[in-house]
């Protein structure tokens, strides 16, 4: 059975003990097992902050984007291999692997490039330059200069590539090295991009932890950057161990809204793209996308109508063994991830009807028996716009929730709002008026905010697909989190330092 081992201090190493296993969600088979008892992690840490960090401080913008072009296009190489990895370990179906790895190697090509316009500085030199005093001489500028420790990235299951990949291209071409801790339960991918990485990246430049989390977060120190997706409970307490002691960015939970504006007729383009959309968030990966639609308000004068179209659309979608052809829908990742979102399905249904499948298997295609972690496409209805649980459950799988309002941009605003808070808001409408009402109404309680009309039908990509030049991340039960954004991204692995002093010298030092 393999060990999956870790890269720290620039070694390969492994754990104690026989470890955790890793799962295929398909079948129950057992892949290998990840172990982190008794590692170094002080050591690896130390490491990282002695070497890489020289390294890519002493590399301008430019050189970084080189670095990271060449560690995308090593992953790239091995696109085959590592989609076989995510069908076994992560019950992906090959579009689901497709959409991870390429938004992987796709968000590091983007900050490659982005490396390129940056020049020959290895600091970012921010604003004009402020007079200070009556004496024109005397100025301020402000500048961003990288973080001299490490970036500790902690990354959910859902995602093992572009978690590690996204994070990583941003902390690498501020000029922070990383240790990257993918989930243990689909680890296989992260070691096996990891071996990619570590073949290509200078010394301390990358490290891997495979396995729990044991002692890290105890070794984290001032100039280090932890940045956490997974859970609100996980990311609390991370908050709480880390402290003062370090920077901390939390990617958490989030309910989700899609909106159908009043005016969207059900023969318009806006229509259809709405229904392709919201089936697409419900089953691609399964539903396991922090991005995913989860609660979907539809005037109540249309819901019935609504319902049926999303119904029909979801059962054009084939579910079952995710190596069979044309099957769409896969397993869930986990045991605990089945046991959860069927927990969760049920709490729903307290106080919510089913429109399409109850939360069961469904039918399978390629699956021969009745195990395997599979739920069905699950397409629920609230009775009324204030029904808590709704707000308040994120079920992390195939499962939304059709949700009634007046029809009025400000009670589409306050239902999205009882979520506490979203990474994204989709709202479908060809109206202007309500458009911008909605749009300023919902920015607030949202990370991102997509608008769907006749005009891009054809040309959105979702809501549910990340970026890289734009913001990720959302207020309150999102985590309060701000990644990605372009050059924004980067402000975090960077300590912003305003100098003043006489305009001359600051104009040699920081050229
Ligand atoms: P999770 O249970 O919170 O685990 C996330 C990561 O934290 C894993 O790597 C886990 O390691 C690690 N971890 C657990 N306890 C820890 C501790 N005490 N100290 C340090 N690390 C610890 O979340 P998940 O089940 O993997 O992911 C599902 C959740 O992630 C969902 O709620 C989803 O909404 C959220 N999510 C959010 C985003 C976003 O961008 N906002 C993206 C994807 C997912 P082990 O695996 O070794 O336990």
């Amino acid at each position: 059975m393999t060990v999956l081992r870790s890269y720290l201090g620039g070694e390969w190493v492994s754990g104690q003990g026989p470890g955790a296993p890793l799962l295929d969600p398909t079948t129950g088979a057992t892949l290998a097992h990840a172990s982190s008892v008794g590692l170094d992690l002080r050591a690896a840490l130390e490491h990282a902050r002695r070497v890489g960090g020289p390294t890519l401080r002493a590399m301008s913008f430019a050189e970084r984007g080189a670095m990271l072009a060449k560690a995308a296009k090593a992953v790239h190489a091995q696109r085959e291999e590592l989609v076989a990895l995510a069908l076994a370990n992560g019950g992906n179906t090959r579009g689901d692997a497709k959409f991870d790895l390429d938004g992987a190697t796709g968000t590091m090509m983007h900050y490659a490039k982005l490396g390129g316009t940056m020049g020959d500085l290895g600091f970012a030199v921010e604003d004009e330059v402020a007079q200070l005093a009556p004496n024109p001489r005397y100025v301020g500028r402000h500048v961003r200069v990288p973080l001299v420790g490490v970036a500790v990235h902690i990354n959910a299951f859902n995602f093992p590539a572009w978690g590690l990949m996204e994070k990583a291209a941003v902390a690498w071409l501020a000029g922070v090295p990383v240790l990257s801790k993918p989930a243990t339960s689909t680890a296989l991918v992260a070691q096996r991009i990891g071996e990619l990485l570590a073949e290509v990246l200078p010394d301390g430049v990358f490290s891997l932890l495979i396995g729990g989390a044991g002692d890290l977060l105890d070794h984290v120190q001032l100039g280090d950057a932890v940045a956490f997706t997974g859970s609100s409970a996980v990311g609390a307490a991370i908050r709480a161990q880390v402290g003062a002691r370090a920077r901390v960015n939390v990617e958490a939970d989030s309910l989700n809204a899609a909106v159908l504006g009043p005016d969207v007729a059900d023969d318009s383009d806006a229509y259809e793209l709405f229904v392709r959309e919201t089936a697409r968030e419900m089953t691609l990966k399964a539903g396991q996308k922090c991005t995913a639609t989860r609660r979907i308000f539809v005037p109540a004068d249309r819901i019935d109508d609504v319902g049926a179209d999303l119904a029909e659309c979801l059962d054009e979608v084939k579910a079952g063994a995710p190596d069979h052809a044309g099957v769409r829908l896969g397993p869930l990742a986990t045991p605990q991830q089945h046991a959860d979102v069927r927990a969760g399905i049920a709490q729903l249904a307290t106080a919510c009807s089913f429109v399409r499948g109850t939360g069961g298997r469904g039918a399978l295609l390629g699956v021969d028996g009745d195990g395997g972690c599979f739920v069905e496409a699950t397409l629920l209805r609230a009775p009324a716009l204030d029904t808590p649980v709704v707000h308040a459950l994120e079920v992390f799988g195939p499962v939304a929730t059709l949700i009634p309002y007046d029809g009025s941009a400000a009670q589409a605003v306050r239902g999205v709002a009882l979520g506490q808070g979203s990474l994204v808001a989709s709202v479908y409408t060809n109206d202007r008026d309500f458009a911008r009402e909605v749009v300023l109404g919902l920015a607030p309680y949202s990370g991102r905010v997509t608008l769907g009309d006749d005009r891009v039908a054809e040309h959105s990509p979702g809501p549910g697909t990340v970026m890289p030049a734009m913001v990720h991340g959302g207020p309150g039960r999102a985590g309060g989190g701000e990644e990605l954004g372009g050059e924004r991204g980067l402000a975090f692995y960077q300590q912003r330092t305003a100098i003043q002093g006489s305009k001359a010298l600051l104009e040699k030092i920081l050229a």
